[in-house]
């Protein structure tokens, strides 16, 4: 059976900390495909540093290139919130032969359960998560007890952890610094071609 990891997040911007994980779990899962799908910020949501919507899309696409991965307008395109539980089922339907693994970071995966609908999550992916502090493996550990309890699939894995946020990268731009060491390249030459994140949040 094929695998998609189907990864989610804000990416404002994209950086290597995500391309670490995402990578990561390819090989830990073994997908062939991997798919990223920038969120929809809803306009009360929004801060003065979200870069817009075909920002974000533009630096994934570019970001992911050289790994051969894709990129989804699915939930951006969306005019209307969109949950993850439809998300997946969506994705499900057009991928009707494969398993989906649903990568998240270990802040969203520690609120799982009380995310809109986890039922229809858990029964459309396995949830895939690594920790990003020292203290979280266990209590990630601990939490994929309850997802299992609750009739779903998790697979958390203690990945080396690559130090870097949206918030350092857009707070490096701001500063004038250089964002090298932060982010692909071609990111790089899209922020500042584009003038952005010049703003403070
Ligand atoms: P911000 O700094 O703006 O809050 P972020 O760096 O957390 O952004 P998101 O787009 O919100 O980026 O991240 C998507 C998911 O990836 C989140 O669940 C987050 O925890 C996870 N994630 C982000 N950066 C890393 C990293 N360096 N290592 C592991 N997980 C990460």
């Amino acid at each position: 059976m094929d695998k998609i990891l189907v990864y989610g997040g804000t990416f404002n911007p994209i950086h290597n900390g995500h391309l670490h994980l995402a990578a990561s779990f390819e090989k830990i899962t073994g997908a062939q495909r991997v798919l990223l799908v920038p969120t929809r910020v809803p306009p009360h949501k929004q801060a003065k540093e979200l870069a817009c919507e075909e920002d974000r899309l533009a630096m994934c696409r570019l970001a992911v290139k050289p790994f051969g991965w894709r990129v989804s307008d699915l939930e951006i395109r969306r005019e209307s919130p969109i949950y993850t539980a439809d998300t997946l089922e969506q994705l499900s339907a057009l991928y009707p032969k494969a398993r989906l693994y649903f990568l998240t970071g270990e802040d969203m995966f520690m609120t799982l359960l009380s995310w809109h609908d986890p039922i229809r999550i858990l029964r459309s992916a396995t949830i895939c998560a690594a920790p990003r502090s020292t203290s979280g493996l266990a209590q990630m550990l601990a939490y994929a007890v309850k997802i299992r309890q609750a009739g779903g699939e998790a697979l958390v894995r203690d990945v080396s952890y690559l130090p870097v946020s949206s918030t350092q990268v857009r707070r490096a731009v701001r500063e004038k610094q250089t964002v090298h060491t932060l982010v692909p390249p071609a990111v790089e030459s899209y922020i500042a071609q584009h003038s952005l994140y010049g703003e403070p949040d």
